[in-house]
């Protein structure tokens, strides 16, 4: 299966600092790496209009993520993004269920499933995180916690318009914090994801599990050659042109 390569540049950049980081990343990719990895870049929301304009344009190999979508279709919910506006911008793919909005803005499992549900809808790709915080893994929780995460989120989805769906496994305590997780230690959540899904008629052939939490060139081939995982989720990293490079290359 072809590895996938997310970079979430979070609340960072304006458009056209990140036309530069796309330009930056894009000259320094060889020809013809889209034929071994699915590369995605998700920037902020200000700036997916300009992105998919340069993206298309120049018709580059890097796919368009965006950070987020709204729970709702339309109507009166100022300040939300929907799936159809999204999709109007050729999003391809959409992060849900981030921790970073699930402890800042009260996200629930039940809100993820609602736009998880709205994605599919629009044709649109999930890229669906779970992940325990430390005091959970301190606790031993750490597979009742991502499982608990998984059942709620893909309660009633319908199966058939799932086509490809990343679920990225990051542990909250490694994310931002230069503290990976030992691959080691990520075994048990995939394997118990994976079959619970399998248990429930999931095609499991339509999804990549990646890696995301404190990834840099010097961790990333752990991961991209370990087995459990399809590959990776990069945030900080991904906003310093360089090291997503790097981490692009060694990807491969
Ligand atoms: C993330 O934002 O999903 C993430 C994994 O961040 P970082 O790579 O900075 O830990």
């Amino acid at each position: 299966m072809k590895k996938l390569i997310v970079g979430n540049w979070k609340l960072n950049l304006d458009h056209l600092e990140a036309i530069q980081l796309l330009q930056k990343i894009n000259y320094s990719l060889p020809d013809g790496i889209e034929t071994s990895i699915d590369i995605v870049i998700a920037p902020s929301h200000t700036s997916l209009r300009s992105i998919q304009t340069v993206i298309d344009a120049d018709n580059l190999s890097i796919q368009l993520s965006a950070q987020d979508v709204s729970a709702f279709d339309n109507g009166a919910f100022t300040g939300e993004v929907s799936s159809y506006q999204l999709k109007k911008l050729n999003v391809t793919w959409c992060i849900i269920g981030h921790s970073e909005r699930r402890q800042n803005f009260d996200e629930t499992d039940e809100i993820i499933n609602k736009k998880l549900s709205l994605l599919l809808n629009s044709e649109i790709k999930p890229i669906i995180c779970i992940g325990e915080t430390q005091d959970q893994r301190n606790a031993g929780k750490q597979v009742d916690v991502c499982l608990k995460q998984v059942q709620e989120i893909f309660k009633n989805i319908r199966k058939d318009r799932l086509h490809d769906v990343a679920i990225a496994y990051e542990p909250v305590w490694a994310i931002g914090t230069g503290v990976n997780a030992d691959p080691e230690d990520t075994k048990e959540v995939v394997k118990e994801v994976i079959d619970y899904l399998d248990s429930k008629s999931f095609d499991i052939d339509k999804f990549r599990f990646l890696y995301g939490g404190s990834i840099s060139p010097d961790n990333t081939e752990m991961y991209i050659n370990d087995d459990n995982f399809s590959g990776l989720l990069v945030g900080g990293n991904s906003i310093v042109p360089d090291k997503f490079v790097e981490i692009l290359l060694k990807s491969k």
